[in-house]
Formats: C-alpha cells, sequence, structure tokens
C-alpha cells in the first residue's frame, strides 16, 4: 500500500507518520527530510536546493521529482528482493510530497511506471484556532540542560514564566509567533486544498479530525486508512 499524509504546521503529523509506517509496514518518505540530507551531505542537488530551502521557498519541481523518483526505484528493488526471498513487502508513505497539482500528477505516472499507485490520501483537520494555542502557546525552559516543554493553555507552568523542574526563565522560540504561523497556514491551505481535491476526485481522500489527544487521532487515521483500502 502507498499513502500520502496531509496536515498542516502544528496538526501532529510527523507523529503520526511514524504510526502509519509502523502499523502498515510502510516506509516513511519526506521530501523535507531527504532535501535536507542532499544538502548535509553538499550533493549537486543539496546546492542547487540550499539556497531555495533557506528562503522558505519551494524547490523546483523537476528537482524534488528526481529525488522522488529515486526512491521509488530504490523501495521497488528492495521489495523485488524481499519477494523473491518471500519476504513481506513495503509499501511507501509521502510525506511533504505532493505540494501542487504537477507533482501530484507526477507522482502518479513516476508510480505506475514502477506498477504502482497511491491507495490513500488523508488530511489531518483542525481548526486554525486551536493550532495558535499549539504552538503559540508553547514555553521552552531556558536551560538548555533540562529542555521542559509547556503550553500556557493545555500545560502551563505552576508558576507563571518560570520551569517546574528547574526554576529558569521560560522563553518562546521565535517562529512560534502568531503572525509566523498564520503565514504559513495561509501558504498551507493555498497549496494544499487543490490537491485535496485532485485526490476526492480520485475517491481516495480520508479526512481525519486532529484536534484530540494523539492516541485517539491515531487510531481515526489508522482505521480510516484501513477502511479505505481494506487493511
Ligand atoms: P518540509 O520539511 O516538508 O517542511 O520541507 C522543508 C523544505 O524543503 C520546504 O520549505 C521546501 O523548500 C523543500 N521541499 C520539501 N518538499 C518539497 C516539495 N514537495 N516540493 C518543493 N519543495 C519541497
Amino acid at each position: 500500500m502507498n499513502a500520502v499524509l496531509f496536515g498542516p504546521p502544528g496538526s501532529g503529523k510527523g507523529t503520526q507518520a511514524r504510526a502509519v509506517c509502523q502499523r502498515f509496514a510502510m516506509a516513511h518518505v519526506s521530501t523535507g527530510d531527504l532535501l535536507r540530507e542532499a544538502v548535509a551531505d553538499q550533493t549537486d542537488l543539496g546546492k542547487q536546493a540550499q539556497a531555495i530551502m533557506a528562503a522558505g521557498k519551494l524547490a523546483p519541481d523537476d528537482l524534488v521529482g528526481g529525488i522522488v523518483r529515486e526512491r521509488i526505484a530504490r523501495e521497488t528493488t528492495a521489495n523485488e528482493r524481499k519477494s523473491a526471498s518471500g519476504g513481506k513487502q513495503r509499501g511507501l508513505l509521502f510525506d511533504g510530497y505532493p505540494r501542487n497539482l504537477e507533482q501530484a500528477r507526477y507522482l502518479d505516472a513516476c508510480l505506475q511506471d514502477f506498477g504502482a499507485r497511491i491507495d490513500v490520501a488523508a488530511a489531518l483537520e483542525i481548526a486554525e484556532e486551536e493550532l495558535v494555542k499549539r504552538i503559540c502557546g508553547r514555553r521552552l525552559c531556558g536551560n538548555e540542560k533540562c529542555g521542559a516543554s509547556y503550553n500556557i493553555y493545555s500545560m502551563p507552568p505552576r508558576q507563571e514564566g518560570k520551569c517546574d523542574l528547574c526554576g529558569s526563565d521560560l522563553i518562546q522560540r521565535k517562529d512560534d509567533n502568531e503572525e509566523t504561523l498564520r503565514e504559513r497556514l495561509a501558504v498551507y491551505s493555498s497549496q494544499t486544498a487543490p490537491i485535496l481535491g485532485y485526490y476526492e476526485e480520485k475517491d481516495l481522500l480520508i479526512r481525519v479530525a486532529a484536534n484530540g489527544r494523539v492516541s485517539d487521532v491515531r487510531g481515526s487515521l489508522l482505521s480510516g486508512i484501513a477502511a479505505k483500502c481494506g487493511g
């Protein structure tokens, strides 16, 4: 089974992606992670992507498409070896890809070349106000050795502005501010809405409410995927 996972910043997508991969024996394909690795290794592709990523822009479709195709090819070869030796095949969970309609179409064409397809696209949905509370309410202990984290709405410290564990001042990360978050959410919804429509037309889309506890969201997501794919 191959799947795509969508979710706005702060929706817990990374945590849920790990649960999906574990439950359905899938490999996690995050184009953000693959690009960061390429930048760290200073490959040709990494050198091209570096400045674009630093500016918060999207890398060109052909560049990202190239690494996605390579990843699918690698997994197909590994699956062929596994099935030859009686092993279980592994599907792919795409995270951060596709980010526009061209990429969605490319992903379908690419999988088709390898005799595969997307079986389900899952979208984590959560109200913008809830995300603002989650992210803008986050406070971290300023003492790096402590590392405790709080949320002024859902998990406040006993004394305002002070860490319960070591008494140090609590700090707010620079990018955890409302203006930046609203900007990132606007970009997410304008880019993602047309892709959700693409999968909805193919009857592959499931929408999962992501405003509850992590374990409840995980339960709904896993059962939604299983129901869609008969897994
Ligand atoms: P992410 O970790 O998914 O937020 O991705 C980090 C950065 O990598 C993005 O801001 C883009 O610059 C780049 N990137 C990741 N995935 C894609 C994609 N599908 N298309 C274009 N650029 C991407």
